[in-house]
């Protein structure tokens, strides 16, 4: 009889390969390669034991939400080789210390203030952290993030970029809620003519990637460029 956690396992693993089935299709439909995709696990809400049967099941890229349920699990988990912490929610400035301890890539930096602090914090630990932008493409007040104007990125990018401990790498985006996921593309779309217009402006920059894409709408945000999806109930089944 297998146990409960070899159930929590193998039902991950079934759920991850039919995930990549439909990345791969989506990759194939937009003349892109699948390996160009990468999958981020969003454990927020599912306790301690979920995240370590995902990573039995092969995930390695690991999100949380927030600073303090990321440090509480942590602390349960202890050491898991080669897995990366990804915070994909909102950081308070007053966190940026502890997130920075817990995090290895920061998808929702979104306000030049916080980078300056992320960057001191960063200093004194002689670390690079990778960064992402988030940018409130649908301009959602219940939405953090830059709103979706190049004026606005460009300015912000300019006072980021000089900050030597932080690495430009990408956009992130939250999409709206919506029933049917085709209504979401455009947001994907002008995310990604977004990055465009910033590798242009700072081609010394990376510009890697576009995290965009949850359980809902990922296969459209794959077609729309996403480098990283962020999946949780797609992955790990209904949140309690
Ligand atoms: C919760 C969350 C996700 C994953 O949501 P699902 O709908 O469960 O896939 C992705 N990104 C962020 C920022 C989240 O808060």
């Amino acid at each position: 009889m297998a146990n409960a956690h070899e159930e929590t396992v193998n039902r991950i693993a079934l759920r991850l390969a039919e995930v990549w089935d439909r990345i791969s299709e989506a990759c194939r439909r937009a003349g892109r390669r699948a390996e160009e995709v990468g999958i981020v696990a969003v454990t927020k809400s599912f306790p301690a034991e979920v995240v370590q049967a995902a990573v039995a099941a092969g995930l390695v890229e690991i999100g949380e939400n927030r600073v303090q349920e990321a440090r509480d699990k942590r602390r349960l988990l202890g050491n898991l080789p080669g897995v990366r912490w990804h915070l994909v929610g909102h950081l308070q400035k007053n966190k940026a210390g502890l997130a920075l301890a817990l995090f290895d890539l920061i998808h929702s930096v979104d306000d030049p203030e916080l980078a300056r602090i992320l960057n001191r914090r960063a200093a004194a630990l002689n670390r690079t952290v990778p960064i992402f932008l988030e940018v409130n493409v649908g301009e959602e007040a219940t939405k953090f993030g830059f709103p979706p104007h190049e004026e606005v990125l460009f300015r912000a990018v300019e006072e980021m970029l000089p900050l030597p401990y932080l690495r430009l790498e990408g956009l992130m985006t939250v999409a709206p809620m919506a029933p049917d996921p085709e209504r979401v593309r455009p947001i994907f779309a002008r995310l990604r003519g977004l990055r465009e217009k910033l590798r242009e402006r700072f081609p010394e920059a990376l510009w890697a990637h576009l995290s965009m894409g949850m359980s809902d709408d990922y296969v459209v945000a794959v077609e729309e460029g996403a480098t990283l999806v962020r999946l949780g109930r797609a992955l790990l089944g209904e949140r309690a």
